[in-house]
């Protein structure tokens, strides 16, 4: 089966919005088993939504497209594609009642327009809107299917998953199911990471092995199906064990969503220690990003943010004299903080930042030098790490690698 994903939407070619429907959407069918070959964009325009669906209908089965079924005049697919199959626009009365009480209920003003919001294609299966007004659509030709999906990422996301999803398994069920693993890497570079397990990418057939690059770090999705009585599990274990020879050293953990924040204060947690941090780079940045996992009080009581050198004395009590010798980009500077952080919180552990966002160098040292500190119940240390692009990401990776270091 061979997909399409077409976003329709003005904003997105002015590029006021970023398409991430058709991210959600492809990862989305590729866990069904169906391969997206194609992603169009096309305005909110009719002729040229026809001109692409043509297109689409050359070398896509499945053509998923998104946005306009909203109530307005440029909101357009529902016709587009009607008229391209040669249907009518039909009531769907349960969406159609759904917008009536909608109006009652909230005494709105109802528009002529708004009935457009509970139309289906004639002969197509409707999709009920689990978080909006507008019904979609699942409609099949003689050889091809139509999914019509709305634009707001809420309410596709909640249709797809509720409505779309089973359709799509009850009418392509996939002869094999696949299994995926993934599996996430920080303090390694996607081209690094590439080069290392460069023989495993070449000879992979089942399993299959694709990178994916994110905000300092790398994962690797691991997919396969059972193959002479071997299951897939078993296959995924052998290719995990030996990425793991290669590159084991920086792996932190598994899993789509799962973050180094979500593993360190599991890791917590599990021994019952709590951490600090001292930022003066990150300035906050580490503490917020620990909290935004639920159940991090446990562990994290509260922390310091010292930018300058004399909040770093201020708050922490670092002495005067050892930022006149080291400097506050230093290996010194980043474990005293950790030390006399975890000393003034009385925390297990303490994790401060100390370094150059950029653009400009600091102390002679060029952006993106970030010295990390970590003091513990067996003693403290600094490691340096090494970034280069905007401050954002200088910031992001200083977190992301002081978390890891913490985790190790
Ligand atoms: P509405 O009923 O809100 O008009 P619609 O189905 O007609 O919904 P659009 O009008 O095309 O959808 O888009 C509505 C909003 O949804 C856009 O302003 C944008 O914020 C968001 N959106 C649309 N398409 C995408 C996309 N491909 N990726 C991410 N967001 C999108
Ligand atoms: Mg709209």
């Amino acid at each position: 089966m061979k997909a399409e994903i077409i976003a329709v939407g003005t904003e997105i070619l002015l590029g006021q919005i970023t398409n991430t429907n058709a991210t959600f959407l492809s990862e989305q069918l590729a866990s069904l088993g169906i391969d997206v070959y194609f992603h169009a964009v096309v305005g909110d325009n009719q002729q040229r939504l026809e001109a692409m669906l043509s297109i689409a209908d050359t070398r896509s089965d499945i053509i998923v497209l998104c946005g306009g079924l909203g109530p307005t005049e440029d909101d357009l697919t529902k016709e587009a594609v009607a008229n391209h199959v040669g249907e009518n626009l039909v009531e769907d009365a349960p969406a159609m009642e759904q917008v009536l009480q909608y109006h009652v209920v909230s005494q709105r003003p109802m528009a002529e327009n708004n009935r457009k919001q509970g139309m289906i294609i004639e002969h197509g299966i409707p999709m009920p809107n689990p978080a909006g007004l507008a019904v979609g659509c699942f409609y099949q030709s003689a050889d091809k299917t139509y999914i019509l999906l709305p634009g707001p990422p809420a309410e596709l996301k909640a249709m797809f998953l509720q409505e779309t999803a089973p359709l799509l398994q009850s009418h392509f069920p996939v002869s094999e199911m696949l299994t995926s693993r993934v599996m996430r890497f920080i303090g390694i570079g996607e081209s690094q990471l590439v080069t290392d397990i460069a023989d495993i990418l070449n000879e992979q057939t089942n399993p299959t092995v694709a990178p994916y690059a994110k905000t300092s770090e790398v994962t690797l999705r691991l997919t396969a199906k059972s193959e002479n009585g071997t299951t897939a599990a078993v296959l995924l274990d052998e290719v995990e064990e030996r990425i793991m020879r290669r590159v084991g050293q920086y792996f932190y953990g598994y899993g789509e969503e799962n973050t180094i924040e979500n593993e360190v204060v599991s890791l917590l947690q599990a021994h019952q220690r709590s951490v600090t941090c001292a930022e003066s780079l990150t300035a906050g940045l580490c503490q917020s990003t620990l909290a935004k996992v639920p159940g991090v009080s446990n562990v994290f009581k509260g922390g310091f943010v010292t930018y300058s050198a004399e909040t770093k004395q201020q708050f922490l009590g670092i002495p005067a004299e050892l930022i006149a010798e080291y400097g506050t980009v230093s290996p010194e500077c980043a474990e005293a903080m950790a030390v006399y952080a975890r000393n003034k919180l009385k925390t297990d552990y303490a994790l401060a930042f100390t370094g150059v966002a950029g653009p400009d160098e600091l102390e002679g040292q060029p952006a993106g030098t970030v010295w990390i500190g970590i003091a513990g119940p067996s003693g403290s240390y600094a490691r340096r790490m090494i970034a280069s692009r905007d401050r954002e990401y200088i910031r992001i990776s200083a977190v992301k690698y002081g978390l890891n270091f913490l985790r190790q």
